[in-house]
């Protein structure tokens, strides 16, 4: 009941002699039931005054129980309920942010605890590292491997931008109440998890042509997780118990391989830079966010469309370099093959059904390797050489 995620993790290591000094939450419980831990391990820690970060919809399924819970044990746990925006969504935005620092203050918090999906996770991890005190996660949907991240991905004046703030103390992930996520975030968590296939090519070519750093064992790892998770589409698009675990494992095993690594290269190529363009563009716009695994998804198939039909002897460098990274091509799944995964867990598969503009795509397909300057990417390469051709 209580098993650690992190023993895959530490035997992985092991066996490959790699000592890991990272610091892990500690413990990571995901398991049917594990809300129930949550409490105890607080009030074990000398915390009294903890308040519960949810928001309309998760304080019904994690919030109400977590402060039931911790009041039984004598504790004094608060709530914030964090509002949305004028859209109707939550956003990890100044006004969510500085609603939650409110309540740290009037209540003296001395802990958060997280209890919704990414978005509730980001305000609160930032909350929490501005106000000096711990977080703890509970997560209620399996719909991004940033639950363990120590980056936030924040929206100040309307541009989105990710600063430092900090991970978890715990997480404490019930199986339970993740199957009751609404089905459009599993397929969403599912979509951030397939952008491996196309990330882990990107870093591949990194390496290969820019020297960029690299870790055996954090690739291994988060490809592992990807494996379990498109081996396993139909459990997870049917919600049983079997799939949700496996896909929450996976999404907080690709987080640990970040936190292993220092930075996001495993878990984020060029299909998470055309992802940020759009949300870029839709934020501009006025436009009603999409969820992010949903557009990294789709953005994945259409990454692997264009790299499968790229010549790249020249942006490879030399022939031998060309000979690995076509191997390393071979194993990303077609741009038909991955949209009939995200169809089996009944996520969007097209543009279309995401709602996002041929315009748009193409737009963002010649621009968005600009979004992150500092990583080579075979999109940037592509681009770059075109327009070396043009000039
Ligand atoms: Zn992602």
């Amino acid at each position: 009941m209580t098993a650690d995620l992190t023993a895959r993790i530490r035997e992985a290591a092991e066996a490959r002699g790699v000592r890991i000094e990272t610091a892990f939450p500690e413990p990571i419980v995901a398991e049917a039931g594990a809300l129930s831990l949550a409490a105890p391990y607080i009030k074990e820690k000398g915390f009294r005054k903890p308040l519960i970060v949810a928001d309309t919809n998760t304080v019904k399924v994690a919030g109400d129980r977590l402060l039931q819970d911790l009041a039984a044990l004598g504790l004094e746990p608060e709530l914030t309920l964090v509002k949305p925006d004028k859209l109707g969504d939550v956003i990890a935005d100044e006004a969510s942010i500085v609603q939650v620092l409110l309540d740290v203050q009037r209540v003296k918090a001395d802990v958060i605890v997280a209890a919704g999906s990414g978005t509730l996770h980001d305000i609160s991890r930032y909350a929490a590292y501005t106000a000096g005190i711990p977080f703890v996660s509970v997560p209620t949907a399996p719909s991004v491997d940033g639950f363990n991240s120590k980056g936030a991905p924040i929206v100040i004046r309307g541009e989105k931008i990710t600063v430092q703030a900090i991970g978890p103390l715990a997480i404490f992930a019930d199986l339970d109440v993740l199957r009751q996520a609404p089905p459009r975030m599993v397929a969403a968590g599912f979509g951030d998890m397939l952008g491996k296939y196309t990330s882990l090519f990107d870093w591949t070519f990194g390496r290969l042509t820019a020297g960029e750093p690299y870790s055996e064992l954090v690739a291994a790892i988060t490809e592992r997780a990807l494996a379990d998770c498109a081996e396993n589409a139909e459990a997870i698009g049917s919600r049983t118990e079997e799939g949700i675990r496996l896909l929450i494992r996976a999404l907080i095993e690709s987080g640990l391989a970040m936190l292993i690594f220092g930075q996001s290269h495993p878990a984020s190529g060029a299909e998470h830079h055309l992802s940020h363009y759009w949300e870029m563009e839709f934020m501009r716009t006025g436009r009603r966010a999409l969820l992010h695994g949903a557009k990294v998804g789709v953005a994945c198939a259409e990454i692997s469309g264009l790299y499968h039909s790229l010549a790249f002897e020249e942006a490879a460098g030399s022939a031998e370099a060309a000979e690995k990274l076509r191997l390393a091509l071979e194993r990303v799944p077609s741009a038909d093959a991955i949209r009939g995964l995200l169809r089996k867990v009944g996520g969007p598969a097209t543009i279309e059904e995401l709602g996002v503009e041929p315009e748009l795509l193409e737009r963002s397909l010649a621009e968005a390797h600009r979004v992150r300057l500092n990583r080579h990417t075979l999109l940037r390469a592509y681009n770059e050489g075109k327009a070396a051709r043009r000039s």
